[in-house]
């Protein structure tokens, strides 16, 4: 860029520098967390969201909430991906990382008031979280299965829904990741292997697992078998329909005998593609886009049975656990491109016709959500994703760790004396990273509407005299007592703790890094950071 052209962009925008620039951002962390720090634990409350048409959501669930939200800061937005980051890889954790980062960042800003320079804090911070993440693993244990498995999924749905459908969907959960357990592959086999199924009408606890795939459709024709014991499938990534006449084609239709003609040659195409099936003895036929009529009635003369309109996912399903390999051209399909299905059947399920497919290959399942109103279904399909996501990696990894803001405690008590070897200005960040993950206790507490000083100073002392396992010692947001939390069940898993203290941390450092940030003066958002920095000083 020319110097002319340098400067004038510099003259365009305000330039933030060192505190201004974070004291900003601190600021947007604060409010961004603010949002969501009354829907923490499971006396938290829910949020009703209210979007520009007028529609609502009401959660408990913190991602949805701040993802629903408008949020245009950049501070913000780093904040959200660091807590859609962690509903990634953990499925949960995500309101204790958006309210963790906040609380890292304040603290911060305080040190940085106090005249310490960002570099230490993060130099500070990271030494302090190295130690956390290795006090986090030494505390662990594995949970025992089933019974501790679910009683970590039940802490996981606590406060988002009912006891009892929490336990409903637990068990189901419980029972996918279970099948799932077995295969091969990443973290999203969770996400790609399940179908979720919303049907509305009856109870939520109606809900239920089908080993296999369900999906709202009828057979083409009724004239075919309405169920069957099983045979072979075939699976197109296409359709049978007519070859259509486009402009492009530049066919000269100088007389009727044209058309007719290309119609003709048309029909045969299809029917040359359903003796080839036929031949191949393709009981059932699942395409992706549509069916003609004309080869409706040539399938159904061929015995076989079709559906059509089948979206990729559902196909990938299919394919998944009937071993069908997805073809793209009927006509060119090989014994090898078949798989079987065991069974088929239709059942008309509040008033609309399903149809429900099974293979003899496992590794992929539909969960039926069930509920008279969009809202609860939605509220269930969320609990089970995070209920889900859990299950699943808990299979992997079923190292716990307690609940109810024991471990935080436990891991602010251990940093403190470990910043004690480390003398100098790092020593205050290291005793601010501590105090800041007293958050998770005291957001708890107030939630559950007690005070939250004296919760942490009763839980600190409850800890250090119990030499073995204070670790343990938490509290249980439905008394309000403190208490043992592997007795009551209250445990959080390994992955997810550590997981949002290391994402909170990392947010929470490249904020630090940002000590100069260029802000376009065109836009809106720009805060008076000025003014009130100056009536601060
Ligand atoms: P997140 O999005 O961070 O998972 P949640 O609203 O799910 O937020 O709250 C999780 C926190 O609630 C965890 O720290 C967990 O230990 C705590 N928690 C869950 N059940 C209880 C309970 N009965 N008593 C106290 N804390 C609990
Ligand atoms: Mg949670």
């Amino acid at each position: 860029m020319v110097q002319a052209e340098h400067d004038v962009a510099i003259q365009d925008t305000d330039r933030l520098e060192g505190r201004a620039a974070l004291v900003n951002n601190v600021k947007a962390a604060v409010a961004l967390a603010g949002a969501v720090r009354s829907t923490l634990g499971p006396r938290g409350l829910d949020k009703m969201l209210v979007d520009a048409d007028g529609g609502s959501l009401v959660t408990n669930d913190g991602v949805t909430v701040i993802e629903t939200a408008k949020v245009e800061h950049p501070t913000a937005r780093l904040l959200i991906s660091a807590s859609s980051s962690q509903d990634k890889s953990a499925r949960d954790g995500t309101t204790s990382t958006v309210v963790l980062t906040a609380e890292l960042l304040q603290n911060s800003l305080e040190l940085v008031r106090m005249g310490i320079h960002p570099s230490t804090i993060i130099s500070g911070y990271i030494q302090a979280e190295r130690e956390a993440i290795s006090e986090l693993e030494r505390i662990s244990r594995r949970a025992n299965y089933p019974d501790e498995v679910k009683s970590v999924i039940s802490t996981t749905l606590a406060g988002k829904v009912s006891t009892s459908l929490a336990s409903h969907i637990t068990d189901i959960a419980l029972e996918a990741a279970g099948i799932l357990s077995e295969e091969e592959g990443s973290d999203d086999l969770e996400r790609l292997r399940v179908k979720r199924l919303e049907v509305g009408g009856g109870s939520s606890t109606d809900s239920s697992l089908v080993n296999g795939l369900m999906i709202a459709k009828s057979r083409v024709d009724m004239g075919t078998p309405e169920a069957s014991g099983g045979g072979t499938i075939a699976i197109i990534d296409g359709g049978l329909e007519n070859a259509k006449l486009e402009m492009e084609a530049e066919i000269e239709v100088s007389s009727p005998g044209v058309l007719r003609g290309f119609h003709e040659r048309s029909l045969a195409k299809l029917k040359k593609s359903v003796d080839h099936l036929s031949s191949l003895d393709v009981d059932l036929l699942i395409v992706r886009d549509g069916i003609s009529e004309e080869a409706i009635s040539m399938l159904s003369d061929s015995g076989i049975t079709t559906y059509r309109r089948f979206e990729r996912g559902d196909l990938e399903i299919l394919s998944r656990i009937t071993g069908a390999r997805i073809i793209r051209d009927p006509s060119r399909a090989s014994g090898e491109d078949l798989g079987v299905f065991t069974s088929r059947k239709e059942e008309s399920i509040a008033g609309v016709t399903h149809t429900t497919i099974k293979g003899s290959e496992m590794g992929a399942l539909t969960v039926v959500f069930r509920g008279t109103s969009p809202q609860i279904r939605e509220e269930s399909m969320r609990s089970f994703d995070d209920a889900m996501g859990v299950s699943f990696r808990m299979l992997r990894d079923s190292r716990v760790v307690p609940g109810g803001g024991a471990i935080q405690t436990h891991l602010a008590r251990h940093i403190r004396s470990f910043a004690l070897g480390n003398p100098g200005r790092e020593q205050l960040a290291m005793e601010a990273y501590a105090a800041a993950l007293e958050v998770i206790p005291r957001t708890l507490a107030e939630n559950a509407g007690l005070d939250p000083i004296d919760v942490l100073l009763d839980l600190s002392a409850a800890q250090t005299s119990d030499r073995d396992d204070g670790a343990w010692i938490g509290l249980d947001a439905m008394t309000g007592k403190k208490a043992r939390m592997d007795q009551l069940g209250i445990l959080d898993p390994l992955f997810v703790t550590s997981h949002s203290i290391s994402g909170s941390t990392e947010a929470t450092i490249s904020v630090l890094r940002i000590n100069d940030v260029l802000w376009a003066k065109q836009d809106p958002t720009t805060p008076d950071w000025k003014d009130e920095e100056d009536q601060e000083d």
